[in-house]
């Protein structure tokens, strides 16, 4: 009744709007745009594009295949991005709008490159809505004989981020000083290009439990990429060993353990500052396990962990992150359940995302947004800026 999950054209639209110079044609009423504009918006900080057909009940009810021409031409001719995909929503899911046959007849009269997405509502979560552009990205744009051209380098693809930031950044730039190339991150700020380039990379990274395990699975099929899932950069150990698993990976010789050890008084510090302090965390999966295992690296007690949807090593890591902690977890909750608990159980924060932020109005517990995307959470700056944030919240 109450659910925590969304539906498969937000997923899709959240994964192509990371793509540069690329403009989403939503084939729908307004609202599908609206609503998913306004929620990326505020998650990210950013201005985002997305543009509609502004489907009336008329057009609905006879189709509107020519709407979508018109729209499409003018997205085209006045913003001139290098991709327009093209996604059904509901109701043009609903009676059969040929999408397809529209892309192809457009094909020669525009400059944009287009893809189409099925991306009704229903057809699934949000979850169906990333893998669904991903693999589309790979099977359209990506071209196979570019395999030919690897260099010695080491180079890495990212797949499944959809936040680009501070973290993207600064992820760069430290893989840059340990000797590996980001080649693609797909998709959070690539161009076509990048896209096309994806079978130069010699490792592919699932940054995403529910979005990125079988896209992996696709590019080591078709170019023998081999892949890894785990771990998630958030958090001191989990950075290093992310880190570690690529240095390794590569046979790189770089000091990581000395920079390590530079944190260690921050990390003990922190430990005994935040000991005993109880933490609810509501989150993706892959989020969900690094935190659990991020706050009991702190000394704190994870109480929750409420998941929304999970993909298919998310259970078998999340028991690991947990170790012998006893935290309530909630898979697939509905809101009501997570109010429950959390009113029962008092935490004394909640790392979360904008959408639980009314708990610190209404319960006055303090929640921090670990998911926005003008903040800094990944690797170790990333670890030592949550860890003051979630003491200087629990201090207030
Ligand atoms: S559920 Fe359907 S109507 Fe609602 S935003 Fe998604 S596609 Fe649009």
């Amino acid at each position: 009744m109450e659910p925590m999950s969304t539906c498969k054209l937000f997923g899709a639209i959240r994964a192509l709007i990371g793509i540069k110079n690329t403009i989403p044609v939503i084939h729908g009423p307004r609202g599908c745009a609206y609503h998913i504009r306004y929620l990326l918006s505020a998650r990210s900080g950013s201005r985002i594009r997305i543009c509609s057909t502004e489907l009336s009940q008329e057009d609905i009810v006879f189709g509107a295949e020519n709407k979508l021409k018109e729209t499409i031409i003018t997205v085209d001719r006045t913003y001139k991005p290098e991709l327009i995909p093209i996604l059904t929503s509901c109701s043009t899911s609903i009676i059969g709008e040929d999408i397809q046959k529209v892309a192809r007849e457009l094909k020669d009269e525009i400059n944009a490159d287009i893809i189409t997405i099925s991306a009704g509502g229903f057809e699934s979560d949000q979850s169906g809505g990333y893998e669904e552009v991903l693999e589309t990205l790979i099977k359209d744009i990506t071209i196979p004989n570019r395999a030919n051209g690897k260099t010695k380098k080491p180079s890495i693809n990212l797949i499944g981020v959809f936040r680009g930031g501070p973290d993207l950044l600064k992820l760069k730039k430290t893989l840059k000083n340990m000797g590996i190339l980001i080649n693609c991150v797909l998709t959070s700020g690539s161009n076509l290009e990048d896209i096309k380039n994806i079978p130069l990379a010699h490792l592919n990274y699932s940054f995403c439990d529910i979005s990125g395990i079988i896209p992996c699975k696709i590019l080591e099929e078709e170019f023998g990429i081999p892949y890894v899932y785990y771990p998630f950069p958030m958090g001191f150990s989990n950075s290093l060993n992310f880190f570690k698993t690529l240095i390794d990976h590569f046979n790189l010789n770089y000091p990581l353990h000395e920079e390590y050890d530079k944190l260690k008084p921050s990390i003990d510090y922190f430990r005994q500052k935040l000991d005993g302090y109880k933490a609810a965390i509501i989150a993706g999966p892959t989020r969900a396990i690094a935190l659990a295992s991020f706050v009991r690296e702190l000394g704190m007690t994870p109480v929750l962990i409420s998941i929304d949807l999970i993909g298919e090593y998310t259970l078998k890591e999340l028991k690991w992150a947990i170790g012998d902690a006893k935290p309530k977890v909630l898979i697939e909750p509905e809101l009501g359940e997570i109010e429950n608990f959390i009113k029962k159980e008092q935490p004394h924060i909640i790392l979360g995302g904008l959408g639980e932020s009314y708990f610190s109005y209404n319960l006055k517990i303090p929640v921090l947004d670990v998911m926005h995307g003008k903040e800094l959470t990944w690797g170790f700056q990333g670890a030592l800026s949550i860890s003051q944030k979630i003491l200087n919240l629990i201090r207030e």
